[in-house]
């Protein structure tokens, strides 16, 4: 793996599960990390700066204090998001606003205020968390598919956009990923030990993602190791979509 030394990279969403993993990942390589989050408690090294992706103001003041503090940035990690479950009849306008917005304005946001300093960078990349959800057809997951499917989208579009300009943008599609968003889904079912056994019985590979690992798939697309991939939204789900294994 490459070394990060003397870069500036800004994970949204860095404060916990695959956010705090890729943070704590690109800070061990020697990148200075920035994580954005509704609640910036994160451990040193890592700088936690508050911001709210749904809120452009804030998102902003953000960036440019991280550009203020440590001077330029290099590497944007769009990872912040949110989820909601049920059939297109489960979720109102209000939660479909709420939704798009943080999942997917939210990565335009962010990448609308990085893009200008990401342009004097020589090692610019922008890697943005998306999902299997966006084109396996998951049962229950409508609003959640549709915003992870604009995420792949958006994803391939700012990559043809910027990578003349030596930006490169890039995806990561998660399986499902052992973090603490997925606990909290485990733990409002009635047996969360047993809900967990059949969750990881469904994956092929018989277990959970780790978050390191959606993490390492990220480093690689930040780095230059992967300096000719644009426009590529990499699965990190044991196999999950390319068997087309669902869910009950
Ligand atoms: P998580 O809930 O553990 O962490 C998400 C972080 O984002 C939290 O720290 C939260 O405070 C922050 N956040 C939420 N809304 C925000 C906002 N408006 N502004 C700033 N920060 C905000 O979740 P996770 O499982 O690590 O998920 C991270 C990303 O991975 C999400 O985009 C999610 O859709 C995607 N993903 C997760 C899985 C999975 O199985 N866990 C699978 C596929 C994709």
């Amino acid at each position: 793996m490459t070394d990060f030394e003397g870069l500036v990279a800004v994970v949204t969403g860095g404060a916990s599960g695959i956010g705090l993993a890729t943070a704590t990942l690109l800070s061990g390589r020697g990148a200075t990390v920035a994580a954005l989050d509704l609640n910036p408690d994160v451990p040193d090294p890592l700088a936690g700066i508050r911001a709210d992706v749904s809120d452009d103001d804030s998102v902003k003041a953000a960036i440019a204090e991280v550009v203020e503090r440590f001077g330029r940035l290099d590497i944007v990690v769009n990872n912040a998001g949110i989820g909601a479950q049920g059939d297109v009849t489960a979720n109102d306008d209000d939660q479909w606003h709420e939704v798009m917005d943080v999942n997917v304005l939210g990565m335009v946001r962010v990448s609308r205020a990085a893009l200008p300093h990401l342009r004097n960078s020589p090692a610019a990349a922008i890697v943005n968390t998306c999902s299997i959800a966006a084109w396996a057809g998951l049962p229950n997951r409508a609003l959640y598919s549709a915003s992870k499917g604009a995420v792949y989208a958006l994803t391939l579009a700012m990559a043809a956009d910027h990578v003349r300009e030596g930006i490169r943008v890039n995806a990561v599609a998660p399986g499902t990923a052992d973090t603490p968003w997925v606990g909290r889904l485990l733990d409002s079912a009635p047996d969360p030990a047993a809900e967990r056994a059949a969750l990881e019985a469904r994956q092929p590979h018989g277990r959970l993602v780790s978050a390191d690992e959606v993490a390492g798939a990220i480093a690689y697309l930040a780095s230059p190791l992967s300096g000719s991939t644009a426009g590529t939204v990499l699965a990190v789900d044991g196999g999950m979509h390319g068997l087309r294994l669902r869910p009950p």
